[in-house]
């Protein structure tokens, strides 16, 4: 099974009858989204390789524009991975030593690492056990639980849209504005997902905080051909001290005014993404009738043993279709494994739990819902070309590992 940072998403014979009645679920395929683009593919790559022009250049500015767009926002800046979006974002916002960030326990390991490697120290707030977002409830309880003395050292939220669907922003934004923290979004699973603020207004996930985090790693759902990401932003003069960071500083070139790094996204990734752009709606859609098949079927099927994730917020993209398995989470996911079907548990460690993160000083304890989310969780397939008899196989599956004594 494909694991993140090691990846390929083709498993070839996907729909194909092995022996008695298996039918192949991979969790992700990807080869035959490839197969109905494949020759704007190679045409966009191919005018790369004869401009010669790898690095930024017009293909990277055309696809931040698109994005800009996309997202309802006013920028873009084109980087190399969603790690590197979160990380450029902090040190832009000047975040470093000593200084603290809160963020979700229960999430990609990027989130709190990007934290850690500007020096800061992430604070961690329990999520809301239905959405696996951050619970705005127990988020006033963190900033007041900082001791006075340190609460100067405060320096920025970072809210995570884990699964596609955002995180309850309002509260986030109003206890930014209050305390003068800048907001970090990450919104690496989340491109499109949009949030209704309680006077009507719909706003789309990246253009809420001052920076919003976008991935292109293949399995979310705008894939590059390898690692990308983007920053957004409405602020103008962060959009230039973004462009400045991804490229080591400079403005001119050779002319360093602040510290940056190499956080350039390569052209030809750019090109590719402004072609499957076109789709991602397409493909959203896809995604969002699969899971509203699922939740028939299963009602249907009459399975109890497992919740099915919760519709809060305005547009859930379903980047994961993340159901919640009450007892035997493992069993049935071997049982799914015997049976041709691909599963994950995002994330089977919260990061307070987390080896190298254990100098923070949490006790296992202090995350309860991150916890059992950590042991209940389990993403089903949901890609956009899943088959009505593919989806049909997979809950005909988990409803005969509950009814045969499991
Ligand atoms: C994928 C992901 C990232 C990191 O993105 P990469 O492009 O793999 O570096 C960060 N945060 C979350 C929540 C993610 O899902």
């Amino acid at each position: 099974m494909a694991r993140h940072g090691e990846a390929s998403f083709g498993e070839g014979n996907d729909f194909v009858k092995k022996g008695g009645n298996t039918l192949k679920v991979p969790l992700l395929d990807l080869r035959k989204q490839f197969e109905s683009i494949k020759d704007e593919v190679v045409a966009v790559t191919e005018q790369v390789y004869e401009s010669q022009q790898f690095i930024l250049g017009p293909k990277v500015e055309d696809l931040e524009q698109k994005i800009a767009e996309y997202c309802r926002c006013k920028y873009a800046v084109g980087v190399s991975s969603g790690t590197d979006a979160l990380l450029i974002s902090l040190m832009t916002a000047g975040v470093g030593s000593g200084d603290l960030v809160i963020t979700s326990p229960y999430t990609f390991f990027a989130t709190g690492g990007s934290i850690a490697r500007v020096g800061a120290k992430p604070v961690f707030v329990d999520i809301d056990e239905h959405t696996y977002n951050m619970d705005p409830e127990k988020l006033e309880e963190a900033v007041s639980s900082i001791k006075r003395k340190d609460r100067p050292k405060l320096k920025a939220i970072m809210p995570v849209h884990l699964f596609g669907q955002t995180a309850d922003m309002e509260p986030v934004l109003e206890l930014a504005k209050r305390h003068g923290l800048c907001v970090v979004e990450d919104a690496a699973q989340a491109i499109g997902a949009e949030y209704e603020f309680k006077d009507g207004a719909i706003r789309r996930a990246g253009s809420m905080g001052e920076y919003g985090c976008f991935s292109f790693f293949p399995s979310k759902n705008l894939g590059a051909f390898g690692d990308a990401g983007m920053v957004t932003t409405n602020d103008a003069d962060l959009y230039e001290r973004l462009k400045m960071m991804r490229g080591h500083g400079a403005k001119p070139k050779y002319f360093h005014k602040i510290i940056g790094g190499n956080f350039r996204i390569d052209a030809l990734q750019a090109a590719i993404l402004s072609v499957k752009l076109k789709y991602l709606d397409h493909w959203t859609k896809g995604r969002i009738e699969n899971a509203r098949r699922y939740r028939e079927l299963f009602q249907t099927a009459g399975v109890k043993e497992i919740t099915l994730p919760l519709e809060k917020e305005k547009r859930h993209i379903y980047n994961q279709f993340v159901i919640k398995v009450r007892h035997k989470r493992d069993e049935l996911r071997k049982f799914l494994d015997s049976k041709g079907v691909g599963t994950e548990v995002y994330y089977p460690v919260s990061l307070h739990n987390q080896e190298c993160f254990q100098y923070l000083g949490y006790g296992n304890g202090d995350f309860p819902a991150s916890n059992r989310a950590a042991s209940t969780t389990l993403a089903l397939p949901i890609f956009s070309e899943l088959t009505a008899d593919q989806i049909f196989y997979v809950v005909d599956s988990i409803k005969e590992f509950f009814s045969t004594g499991h």
